[in-house]
């Protein structure tokens, strides 16, 4: 019997084509934040503490922002012991026992990327650390510009399309010239159904299929 990669073949294509779908979404959705951001701030934070240890508290601040064309990722993780536990504690009590999410319009803690940092061409980051023996405080933001994501999302559904047209054209080479598509077998004595690879031929018109 023979191996039949078909299934596989259909499963790449159906991963391939949903990796295009989530890439030209992203790309579509940061085109529309970065025109409706228009060089305000557009964040969205996500914070926790834990209380639960009963040698420490621990707390968690996610950032996902959008400001003056850059996208911004990050987070701060802290941690108070020993002689700082109370501090957390407080800090804790304050902030409440459950995940809390909040958007603001302002630029935060999260702006130390546009502020300073480090930077490597278009990329910037900070990554500081505050630890002390009964504090542990650790931040780790990155930012990168809009157009960088963009091109990065869009350039693979672009190059997905640009190889469907390429395709699209050699199969119609293939068929004028009487070639299997597939394979490109001489289909002129036997059009329709490829006797080499089994391919249906797209053009099963033999009068159509030679030409030259
Ligand atoms: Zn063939």
């Amino acid at each position: 019997m023979r191996y039949n990669p078909e299934p596989v073949r259909r499963l790449a294509r159906i991963l391939l084509n949903a990796m295009t779908v989530v890439s030209l979404l992203l790309f579509v959705a940061i085109l529309g934040l970065w025109a409706s951001s228009g060089g305000n701030p557009i964040a969205i934070e996500l914070s926790r503490c834990f209380t639960s240890e009963p040698d420490h508290v621990r707390s968690l601040h996610c950032v996902a922002a959008a400001w003056d064309g850059r996208i911004i990722l990050g987070r701060d993780r802290w941690r108070w012991e020993g002689e700082r536990l109370e501090e957390g504690r407080a800090r804790a009590a304050d902030h409440g026992p459950a995940w809390r999410w909040t958007r603001s319009s302002t630029p935060g803690w999260w702006g130390q990327t546009y502020w300073g940092g480090s930077s490597w061409g278009p990329l910037r980051w900070d990554f500081t650390d505050w630890t002390t023996p009964a504090f542990l405080g650790e931040r780790r933001l990155v930012s990168v510009p809009c157009w960088l994501v963009a091109m990065s999302a869009g350039s693979f559904p672009a190059w997905r399309g640009f190889r469907f047209l390429r395709r699209r054209q050699i199969r119609r080479q293939m068929a004028r010239a009487g070639r299997c598509a597939a394979c490109g077998y001489d289909l002129r004595a036997t059009p329709g159904r490829c006797p080499e690879c089994g391919a249906r031929s797209a053009h099963s018109d033999p009068a159509g299929v030679i030409e030259d």
